[in-house]
């Protein structure tokens, strides 16, 4: 399919300074469209700027939206990469067939995610540990207020540098674990990388920072007591040697990138990793035990984000003197490694712009 082009007759000042996450844009998004009948069709580059909808659009009322979230990143050799891209297609149609909106072919969704980042190349920013972040959505676009599946969508793909994620250091996070909201149930769209899940979650971040905690750890929505998430990560623990991470068998929680990439990585390596159920009472008798070795969230924002202390009802629970454990570091350079091109990609991971 051929994508049109549309260059901006007035390109933006690049930021300088520290970029933040999510506040600049880039000069250009692609869109595409899908009518019922049609499927997807005229992708098009454009200026980046307000789009045009009606107030009745079904995207506001009923929330048919999911997403994606990847980035592309500079070499010091001066590549442009992008970590599993096709991943990240795969999971969009994965969302997508939970909220009953079109799938796209993973060739065509890729070629639109390269085309948008090809455009805006000189936007992807160049210091250590930046990226430009790349959010591909989809959007429900019927003007009708009955609850249905719409007719016609549109998918999106928009920009925006973003700055070195520890750029004082990798800290440790505190994280609390929620025990009167639940993000997601089995059966629901725990899976599914969608707004809704996020609207869900935001009174419990709100709750866990006015406590001075930085992530929610959450919990399975019926008993309450095995481990799912932290925040918008996956989560490992390293328990005497073993490696566990909760099983995403059940559809409640989001199967990330990152931690896939982790499992396969630490089991090429000969750790042992274990995905199954985790209860909070494992976790605790493993910490009254001197087991508790690691835990650290994945996902593509931090890539590895090191737990520091753990409330556990009235207790605290310090992980590895506050420091960030061995397991963690060694995925995080590895990971990072791989996506800057600074290790050899020996994985296929990797596709160059
Ligand atoms: C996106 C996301 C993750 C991490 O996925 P990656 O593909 O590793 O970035 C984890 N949990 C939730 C809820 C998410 O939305």
């Amino acid at each position: 399919m051929e994508i049109k082009i549309e260059r901006t007759a007035a390109p933006k000042e690049k930021p300088t300074g520290a970029l933040g996450f999510g506040k600049v844009f880039t000069d250009h998004m692609l869109v595409m469209d899908y009518t019922e009948g049609k499927g997807w069709h005229d992708p098009r580059i454009v200026p980046f700027g307000p789009i045009s909808l009606s107030p009745a659009s079904m995207v506001f009322h009923y929330g048919q939206e999911n997403f994606e979230g990847l980035k592309a990143y500079r070499t010091d050799d001066g590549r442009t990469l992008l970590f599993r891209p096709y991943e990240n297609a795969r999971r969009m149609n994965n969302s997508c067939d939970r909220l009953c909106m079109p799938k796209m072919d993973e060739e065509l969704w890729v070629e639109c995610v390269k085309a948008a980042v090809r455009e805006d190349l000189d936007w992807v920013p160049t210091e250590p540990g930046t990226a430009l972040y790349i959010r591909p959505f989809i959007i429900a676009t019927d003007p009708f207020l009955g609850v249905r599946a719409s007719n016609t969508y549109y998918f999106m793909v928009i920009l925006s540098p973003s700055g070195a994620y520890y750029s004082t250091g990798i800290n440790p996070v505190k994280i609390y674990i929620e025990t009167e909201y639940v993000r997601a149930v089995r059966g629901g769209t725990g899976f599914a990388k969608c707004g809704g899940n996020y609207a869900a979650s935001i009174k419990s971040q709100t709750k866990a920072h006015e406590e001075g905690y930085e992530q929610v750890l959450w919990l399975d929505g019926v008993e309450r007591k095995y481990i799912e998430e932290v925040g918008s990560m996956n989560v490992f623990f390293k328990i005497d040697g073993e490696i566990i991470t909760p099983s995403i068998a059940d559809g409640s929680i989001l199967p990330g990138i990152t931690r896939k990439s982790c499992i396969e990585l630490l089991r090429n390596k000969g750790y042992k990793v274990t995905e199954r159920k985790l209860s909070v009472d494992e976790v605790e008798a493993a910490a009254k035990a001197g087991k508790l070795e690691e835990i650290f969230g994945t996902g593509t924002a931090a890539v590895i984000s090191p737990v520091g202390e753990i409330k556990i009802g009235d207790e605290i629970i310090t992980i590895n003197d506050n420091r960030i454990g061995e397991v963690s570091q060694w995925l995080y350079d590895t990971l990072t490694g791989i996506q800057w091109g600074r290790i050899e990609d020996t994985m296929g991971w990797t596709v160059e712009i």
